[in-house]
């Protein structure tokens, strides 16, 4: 059994309500309810998890650090590396361990998503790892692992340019919509994930699957630029909470010596 039957009994029945609204209940420019906690991870160098709808995702930074082995060293710049990974059980129906043909494309990605964030060359010859570990997948899984993983950065101290956002657009039944959940992307016409440095203003990853009309292109790219704001607003608050909190824990510490 798949997803897809789990959600939708009948294969004719509408991605739509009778009211218009989505089926769980968005309108067309509404994102998922979005979750976001940063320093779960106490081995690693900076760590954050997000809630994207029913994705759960853990992100984990290490670095910048010594590369092994050694001759994979850039000289001018640091190596980023990205892993993307499913747990077997992030599915319904379990997912094979070994890594497949997608999570390394998405691995690709993903790095080339942050990549320009970071001030690379700072660290010629280190390395600066990104681990992304998806929970629960539905759908939309490379944005908001982009999402976690800029916040992991960021919490690692590495040096940035700008958080990088993720979130993708869609068509479902000829219309574009934000942030398609699992059975809209399995059922929709098509979905365009995108990154985006929200205050440098750069895009820094653009897929497209499936087919968008010009206007459609153009609608989906203002409306995922205002979605990839909204989360960055969510992001830039938590980072604000987080190390207002250390910053009172640090002054507490003074106080006490
Ligand atoms: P993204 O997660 O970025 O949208 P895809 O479009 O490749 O990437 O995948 C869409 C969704 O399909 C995933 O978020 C996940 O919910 C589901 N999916 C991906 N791989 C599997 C798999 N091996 N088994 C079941 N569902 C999967």
């Amino acid at each position: 059994m798949n997803n897809v039957t789990l959600v939708r009994k009948e294969p004719s029945e509408s991605l739509f309500r009778e009211d218009g609204l989505r089926l769980d209940g968005r309108g067309l420019d509404e994102l998922r309810p979005i979750r976001m906690e940063v320093g779960v991870l106490n081995n690693a160098d900076g760590s954050a998890y997000v809630e994207h709808g029913k994705n759960k995702i853990v992100a984990a930074v290490y670095g910048p650090r010594e590369l092994h082995p050694k001759h994979l060293a850039l000289p001018d710049k640091a190596l980023v590396r990205c892993e993307y990974r499913m747990a077997t059980f992030s599915v319904e129906e379990r997912k094979s361990p070994a890594p497949g043909r997608r999570e390394v494309e998405l691995s690709k990605v993903i790095r080339e998503s942050l990549e320009p964030a970071i001030f690379v060359y700072k660290y010629p010859r280190a390395t600066i790892d990104v681990f992304v570990q998806i929970l629960q997948a539905d759908g939309g899984t490379r944005c908001a692992s982009i999402t976690a993983a800029a916040l992991a950065l960021a919490d690692a101290g590495v040096p940035m340019r700008d958080l990088v956002v993720g979130c993708a657009v869609g068509k479902i039944e000829g219309k574009v919509a934000v942030d398609l959940s699992d059975v809209e992307d399995k059922l929709g016409e098509g979905d365009i994930p995108m990154a985006l440095m929200p205050t440098k203003k750069v895009i820094t990853l653009l897929q497209s699957d499936g087919d968008f009309t010009p206007e459609e292109f153009k609608q989906a790219l203002e409306m995922g630029i205002a979605a990839c704001e909204k989360i960055y607003e969510m992001q830039r608050d938590i980072l604000i909470e987080r190390y207002s909190k250390v910053r009172e824990e640090v002054a507490e510490e003074q106080e006490e010596e």
